[in-house]
């Protein structure tokens, strides 16, 4: 049995936000496709083992509906594991919603390339600003009629009052969309007129049609991160460009800086595609590994004393701090019964160990705890600090609360669910 120890700095806890129908859905099964075609099966291009792939899923239904879903994508053919938490659909400010937005550290937020910025998308930014959630947007739909990619960022501008980064310009539109030019490494990516699911896209010179404007939108981007970052704005007004390193550096660590703090804007890299017709979904993967928070970039995070609400306690995220997780849903599994999710913040958690449960005073055993998988489970013996899993066997523990060392308590959420302190380096 894996008793895995993740290197952290390759794990990305992300929820993916939207306003009802922009797609989301449609997002995640997609990515979940690519994740487990890349990983599982190795060959994007082999159309026989997409196919056998699929053919399985489809037969069982791809599983989005799992409270943590676990995957992996190669960047720069560095596997890194990605955890999407599933953050529920409904918009108001339930205990539920926040509770998941609490343990996620990074998010994806899709708008529908026609309706732009909704009102529900609005509602869900400014809950990522409060807690403090760096965040990446996907302009989807840019297949549709009527869907203008631009606009959409005027409206990230106008209603939501931050800041894009224009990272893609579409090629093509509405059904004629067929990639885009990736303006931090000034290429086209193009995908074939009929992609299918799985399918690789070719990377290609920018088109003549689009090179003045991916000059001048280049330009702009590196405008906007020198305003943003002091390493930038020297090269910038040293009239030097940018490495594509030292250019994606820059943006990662302005996106990680974004935390939606009041009397600051939330910088944000905006991507574009159609999840739906399969255009555009690789590069957010990679974008994902590339620009959002690894549990690491969290420095701390603060809970309380048990017996002193006051008494502030940080936990870091490391294997040698003691244990603190906290319990974030409960889910009845088919096959498994009643599984707990809990995100570890520090120290391990072991299966078959003895912990306590600081909210109630009260020992907890750990029965086994698995991974969750689009299309499998995988039991894992224990599991380290920045991860996200589900427990079986736990009787006494409910959402929100803190299972951790019984010789180090510690109760992580208060009232207030204070957001975490990001580190920018
Ligand atoms: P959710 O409510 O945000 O989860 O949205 P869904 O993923 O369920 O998508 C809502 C509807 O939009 C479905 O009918 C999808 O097939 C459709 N849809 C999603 N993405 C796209 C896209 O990129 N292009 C088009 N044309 N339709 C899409």
């Amino acid at each position: 049995m894996a008793t895995t120890s993740l290197d952290l700095a390759k794990v990305r806890n992300i929820g993916i936000m939207a306003h009802i129908d922009a797609g989301k859905t449609t997002t995640t099964e997609r990515i979940l496709f690519y994740t487990g075609v890349s990983y599982k099966i190795g060959e994007v291009h082999d159309g026989a083992a997409t196919m056998d792939w699929m053919a399985q899923e489809q037969e069982r239904g791809i599983t989005i509906t799992s409270a943590a879903t676990t995957c992996h994508w190669p960047l720069d053919d560095i596997d890194h594991t990605i955890n999407i938490i599933d953050t529920p659909g409904h918009v108001d400010f339930t205990v539920e919603v926040e509770r998941s937005l609490r343990v996620l550290d990074g998010a994806v937020t899709v708008f529908d390339g026609v309706a732009g910025v909704e009102p529900q998308s609005e509602t869900v930014w400014r809950q990522a600003d409060r807690y403090g959630v760096p965040r990446i947007c996907f302009v989807n739909k840019l297949d549709r009629t009527g869907a203008e990619f631009h606009r959409c960022v005027d409206m990230i501008v106008d209603r939501l009052g931050a800041t894009p980064l224009v990272m893609q310009l579409p090629i093509g539109a509405e059904s004629d969309f067929k990639g885009v030019v990736d303006l931090v490494r000034m290429k086209g990516l193009v995908w074939s007129a009929e992609t299918a699911l799985g399918e690789a896209y070719d990377v290609v010179d920018i088109p003549d049609t689009h090179k003045e404007a991916a000059e001048e939108y280049r330009g702009k981007l590196l405008e906007a991160v020198a305003e943003n970052d002091e390493e930038m704005m020297e090269l910038y007004l040293e009239g030097q460009e940018p490495t594509e390193e030292q250019l994606m550096a820059a943006i990662r660590r302005v996106t990680l800086a974004s935390t939606g703090a009041e009397g600051t804007t939330t910088v944000t890299p905006v991507f574009c595609g159609t999840a739906f017709k399969n255009k555009g979904v690789q590069p957010l993967l990679d974008a994902v590994v590339r620009y959002l928070p690894s549990p690491l970039d969290v420095e701390a995070i603060e809970g309380h004393d048990v017996k002193d609400s006051e008494q502030v306690i940080k936990r870091r995220p490391s294997e040698e701090e003691p244990l603190a997780a906290l319990a974030f849903k409960i889910a009845s599994d088919p096959h498994l019964g009643k599984l707990t999710f809990v995100r570890v913040y520090s120290g391990r958690l072991e299966a078959g160990t003895q912990v306590l449960n600081s909210v109630k005073g009260k020992k907890e055993r750990i029965g086994k705890i698995y991974r969750m998988h689009a299309n499998k489970r995988e039991e894992i013996g224990s599991v380290g600090a920045g991860d996200i899993i589900a427990v079986m066997g736990l009787k006494q523990t409910t959402t929100g609360e803190t299972l951790c060392d019984a010789s180090s308590p510690v109760i992580l959420e208060s009232m207030e669910f204070p957001a975490p302190v990001i580190q920018v380096a």
